[in-house]
């Protein structure tokens, strides 16, 4: 696929960026992962707009959002897809002199890349994803704001880790005083007595877009919608657990650790939202084209 690196778009095999890049060296920068859907790109200046605050939270100079927008565009469209994509841009501090501390302003490196959805999504919702708590608690607000979309990934990585080792499709993470977070790349939601719960932001998490579409499309229902703290012993005696997240939108869970929820079938809330979510999606995308 094609990708675009400061200003020029070509092969991703042939696309590169300095090894003294910050991004690169100390994880210094920040990042959006979009889907399209109908080939065009979902929410995509909630994204730029949530980019915009984490970049400003590490008070990283970006380049507007217009320019930022036709980037992504740019490459998209220059990839001609077929298919619905996943997108990523991502803005680095760009290339320093190597240590820490940077001296001389330096300008932003800024790389757009495509790649495929995974193939068997539809089938995967239909049998739900099984998920572990992870012992690795989430990263304190006090120390880096998982608010913040940045580049420092680690403490995701070593939470999704301690899942893959035990065969689970996602962790989700505790944070300091023991009340659920989020999944490594996903948002958590749960039914409980009718009414839709997600962990609330002062908790410590990424505010999701797929999160704020549910919320949305829930209150559109009639269905009371709460961000508050949750313990994770609530996940056992919820009436139906999912995830939201951008490749996805909405993925059920049917397993914590080894305890079935419910059934162990996604539950017809998640399903109905799952509905309302891709039309929803594909709505927008006939309004954006
Ligand atoms: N939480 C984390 C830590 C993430 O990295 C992501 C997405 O990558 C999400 C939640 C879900 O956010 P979105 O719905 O915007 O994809």
């Amino acid at each position: 696929m094609l990708a675009y690196v400061n200003g020029e778009i070509l092969p991703d095999s042939q696309a590169s960026i300095s090894i003294f890049d910050r991004g690169f060296l100390y994880g210094d920068g920040v990042f959006e992962t979009l889907r399209t859907y109908n080939r065009e790109l979902f929410r995509l200046t909630d994204h730029l707009k949530r980019l915009e605050r984490s970049a400003r939270a590490i008070n990283l100079p970006i380049p507007s959002l217009d320019f930022l927008r036709e980037a992504l565009v740019k490459t998209l469209r220059a990839n001609q897809v077929k298919e619905d994509v996943l997108v990523r841009i991502t803005v680095t501090r760009g290339r320093g002199s190597g240590g820490i501390v940077s001296l001389e302003p330096i300008e932003a490196s800024v790389v757009v890349s495509l790649r495929p959805l995974p193939v068997d999504l539809p089938e995967v919702f239909t049998e739900g994803w099984q998920v572990i708590i992870a012992k690795r608690r989430r990263l304190p607000k006090s120390a880096l704001d998982p608010g913040i979309k940045s580049l420092n990934f680690l403490n995701n990585i070593l939470a999704r880790a301690e899942a893959t080792q035990v065969g689970a499709h996602e962790a989700i993470m505790l944070n300091e005083r023991g009340f659920v977070t989020e999944g490594s790349i996903s948002n958590v939601f749960l039914v409980y007595n009718h009414r839709l719960i997600t962990p609330s932001e002062s908790d410590g998490l990424l505010p999701g877009i797929s999160r704020q579409v549910v919320m949305e499309l829930a209150r559109r229902k009639g269905m009371l919608v709460k961000e508050v703290s949750i313990k994770p012993e609530l996940l056992f005696k919820a009436e139906e657990v999912f995830l939201t997240l951008t490749s996805a939108g909405i993925m059920p869970i049917v397993k914590v650790n080894d305890r079935f929820i419910a059934n162990g079938k996604p539950g017809r809330i998640t399903n109905e939202l799952y509905q309302d979510f891709n039309r929803q999606a594909r709505l927008e995308s006939k309004i954006a084209e």
